[in-house]
């Protein structure tokens, strides 16, 4: 150990040198007491009994150990979804105090009331690689070239996965460039390496095909990863799916302590004026980023990805029976139950408590389930943190006419 970090610190020995040198789990204790010894810290609450050996070259890289989150559970939450019907609990990693119990209020008002009704409206991983051309007439004729010619770029596509498939390339022309943002189907998967090695090839192919053509970047950002962005709000990115529920009028009273009118308010001066007014890109929702940001961490996808899974809009409105109708909408929600961190053990575990890790059969089965399991989490977090927002206007307001009455 003293000569590796003595060869650490003269520099002739790298952090990420020790995988090969020593084996990954070893790797991750000895950059771990040569970083206590460079900085002064004390990071042995960083140590944690991981198969560090499978996840670097996979997951991460020059390992220290890991950051344990608490993860609590909101449930059961009754989940109709377009091919199954049962009750899920929901486990969600967040040191967010009040969030699990807020959702688990959600779930508790759904149950005495019915079920969240789930759908997917629409399931595509998308890349957008961004092509130069000599000039815009160039462009158009790329653009015409790639519609008619989508089975020949299909096949290159498949050539580089047996669970993944191009489905559609739609073009945007800017002058002398021209970004082709391909949507493929990605079973299980949330797809991103996989879409990206396929629209690798693609290019490839059309490189062949047109001499004149200059590949700039694989990513143009129309794609659009990790960013919030119109054209997923738009044209959906991942799966698009959406949820809604029937509250009954006297649980709204005594589970959420509101009435359904309030509620109705809430949404329509915050979700949809206040939201409109800030000028938000999908941003028409009381809280849904946490939700989505506690089932992500739980369950191993990409948390960077928030960003966009987290866009939606809530409804609501009074029934002719005077009952709260509530719905989500969540455009591009970007979850997988295969690849990137899901086969991690905790993470699949909390896949499994909810009935969907690893593949499905048909393989995408388990990604659409979990998909529709997470817009109903989502839902019954909206509703939750509606209602206190309604109640607490409702006790403001009685206050302060209380104080002028005075
Ligand atoms: P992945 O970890 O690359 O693995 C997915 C692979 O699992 C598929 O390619 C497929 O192999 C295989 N597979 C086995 N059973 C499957 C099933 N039932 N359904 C679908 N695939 C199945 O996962 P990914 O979802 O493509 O990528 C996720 C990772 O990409 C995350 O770690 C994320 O952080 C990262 N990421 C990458 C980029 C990028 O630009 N590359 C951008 C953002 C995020 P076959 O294809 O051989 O069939």
């Amino acid at each position: 150990m003293e000569e590796l970090i003595e060869a650490l610190s003269s520099g002739s020995l790298r952090l990420h040198e020790l995988d090969v040198k020593l084996g990954s789990k070893e790797a991750t204790r000895v950059r771990r007491s040569f970083l206590e010894r460079v900085t002064g810290a004390d990071l042995s609450a960083l140590d944690a009994d991981l198969p560090y050996d499978q996840i670097v070259g996979r997951n991460c890289e020059n390992t220290i150990g890991a950051v344990a989150i608490p993860v609590g559970v909101a449930g059961p939450l009754p989940v109709e979804g377009s091919d199954f019907r049962r009750e899920v609990y929901v486990p969600l990693a967040t040191t967010e105090g009040a969030l699990v119990a807020t959702v688990n209020r959600g779930a508790s008002a759904i149950r005495r009331s019915g079920w969240v009704r789930s759908r997917t409206l629409s399931d595509r991983m998308t890349r957008a690689p961004v092509l130069e051309t000599p000039d815009l007439d160039h462009s158009i004729e790329l653009a015409r070239w790639v519609e008619q010619n989508l089975e020949r770029l299909r096949s290159a596509f498949r050539s580089t996965t047996s669970h993944g498939d191009l489905i559609r390339v739609v073009p945007f022309v800017v002058g002398k460039y021209v970004f082709l943002r391909m949507e493929a189907s990605t079973g299980d998967a949330m797809g991103m390496n996989m879409v990206t090695r396929g629209a690798q090839r693609v290019v490839e192919e059309l490189l062949r095909e047109f001499p004149w053509l200059r590949h700039v970047s694989v990513s143009g950002n129309l794609c659009t990863d990790k960013k919030a962005t119109s054209v997923n709000w738009i044209m959906g990115r991942g799966k698009s799916v959406s949820a809604e529920a029937v509250i009954r009028r006297d649980v709204v009273s005594s589970v959420l302590k509101t009435t359904p009118e309030a509620i109705e308010r809430v949404v329509r001066a915050k979700l949809h004026l206040g939201s409109a007014r800030a000028g938000t890109i999908g941003g028409f929702s009381a809280h849904i980023a946490n939700v989505i940001a506690a089932v992500f961490i739980a369950t191993g996808q990409d948390p960077a990805q928030v960003v966009e899974s987290s866009m939606a809009i809530t409804y609501a409105e009074v029934t002719e029976s005077g009952d709260l109708y509530l719905s989500v909408t969540l455009p591009s929600l970007e979850v997988g139950t295969v690849g990137g961190g899901t086969w991690l053990p905790a993470q699949r575990a909390a896949l499994a408590l909810m009935g969907v890790a690893g593949s499905g059969d048909p393989p995408g089965t388990n990604a659409r389930r979990f998909a529709e399991i997470v817009a109903s989490a989502a839902l019954a977090g909206e509703l939750s943190l509606l209602a206190a927002l309604s109640s607490h206007h409702l006790v403001e307001a009685h206050e302060r006419l209380g104080r002028a009455k005075r």
